[in-house]
């Protein structure tokens, strides 16, 4: 059997991991969701990497600086370690794309919707974005994962209700819409679960009554 590439379940940070309070600049004032430890080592245990995807515009913004961005990026993958819920990577956008007539130089191609911290991670990390999935409480991050060829999930914390509004009437929709990233787990790994059966039901070594020649 040929050796397949991890895939990935793609989070968002805030209003998915934990509460979008606007710019935090430093772990004291992030508050995880509670369940979010659980749902990482349940996805980790199905076999799939656990990559945060997150637009820091705050950097851009000059509310924290890069340093600060990354020192908190480090205390939020140290809470998860601790909580035997490793993540597999932090990939962030640190720009503030300002309109391009205000100020020219400061376009940027890496924020999500665009697919470049999908493909950064798949580099990095070695992943298939194939067979991924992208969970997310807003249109962009539905956007991203249609972008990369990953399965969207919807999720209604953060800005979830507001984005299942934006989506009704925009292009793209999810492939499932969660209460929170606990349920979008829940249906992730029922989708693997079925998606193992299928696979096992057509392999010829597990059909009863093959007498191989
Ligand atoms: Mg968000
Ligand atoms: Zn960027």
């Amino acid at each position: 059997m040929p050796m397949r590439k991890r895939r990935a379940v793609f989070i968002d940070r805030d209003g998915t991991l934990n509460r979008d309070i606007g710019y935090p600049g430093h772990w004291s004032q992030v508050h995880v969701y509670p369940y979010a430890f659980e749902a990482v080592r349940r996805i980790r245990a199905a076999g799939l990497a656990a990559v945060v995807v997150t637009n820091q515009s705050g950097v851009g913004r000059g509310c924290f600086s890069e340093d600060e961005l990354q020192e908190l990026h480090r205390e939020f993958g140290a809470a998860f370690e601790k909580q035997r819920a490793a993540l597999d990577g932090f990939f962030y956008c640190p720009h503030y794309p300002r309109p391009a007539a205000a100020a020219p130089a400061a376009g940027c191609s890496c924020a999500k919707p665009g697919p470049s911290l999908g493909f950064r991670a798949a580099a990095e990390l070695g992943l298939s974005l194939e067979g991924s999935y992208m969970v997310g409480d807003k249109a962009d991050d539905v956007h991203f994962g249609l972008n990369i060829g990953a399965v969207p999930i919807l999720v209604l914390t953060g800005y979830g209700r507001k984005a299942l509004r934006d989506l009704e009437t925009g292009r793209g929709r999810p492939a499932h819409v969660a209460e929170n990233l606990a349920a979008a787990t829940d249906w992730i790994i029922e989708r693997e679960k079925r998606a193992a059966r299928i696979s096992s039901d057509h392999d010829p070594r597990k059909r009863s009554g093959h007498d191989p020649v």
